[in-house]
């Protein structure tokens, strides 16, 4: 008690729940790395709008320190792009198969009529290029 009424020092705050990072966002909601007009400060970080990325990882956090230095001391590079997996079909395939542990949808234990609908579908796409992309990316 001695130790907490005289001692302690803690600065409460508030912190941004964890799913905070996964809400729908607009590019209004954060500021923008470099706000416009801005010429010696940036915002660094998760809570800065990164156009098209998605936070949540350490590359987030350098692309935005890359601006930061690239706008504000005028380096001339650029920023490595985004990679847009999310418009990738070949990622999109390979993120579900790892989301079910590498097994195959065919693997799966599915009720009867979504068995006969994936049966279905396979007929249909067999002998064609999303039939390749499904056996490349562990779907089937
Ligand atoms: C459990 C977990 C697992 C993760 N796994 C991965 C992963 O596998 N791959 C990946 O890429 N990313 C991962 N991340 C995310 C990654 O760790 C963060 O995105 C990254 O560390 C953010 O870096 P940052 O420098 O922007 O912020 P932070 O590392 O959060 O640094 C912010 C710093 O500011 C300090 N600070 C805050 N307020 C103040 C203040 N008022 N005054 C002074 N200092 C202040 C904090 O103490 C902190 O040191 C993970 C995060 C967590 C929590």
């Amino acid at each position: 008690m001695a130790l907490a009424q005289k001692h302690a020092n803690t600065t409460t705050c508030y912190m941004p729940y964890i799913t905070a990072f996964f809400m729908p966002r607009n590019d209004t909601d954060r500021p923008k790395v470099v706000p416009d007009g801005a010429v010696n400060f940036a915002f660094l970080g998760q809570f800065a709008e990164v156009a098209r990325d998605t936070i949540f990882t350490t590359e987030y956090s350098m692309r935005t320190g890359m601006e930061t230095v690239y706008t504000l001391c005028d380096v001339n590079r650029g920023v490595p792009e985004v990679w847009g997996s999310v418009y990738d079909v070949r990622c999109l395939l390979d993120a579900t198969a790892k989301l079910q542990d590498g097994r195959k949808v065919t693997e799966m234990k599915l009720p009867l009529i979504e068995r006969k609908a994936l049966g279905a579908a396979l007929r249909k796409v067999k002998g064609t290029d999303i039939e390749k992309l499904l056996v490349a990316y562990g779907i089937i």
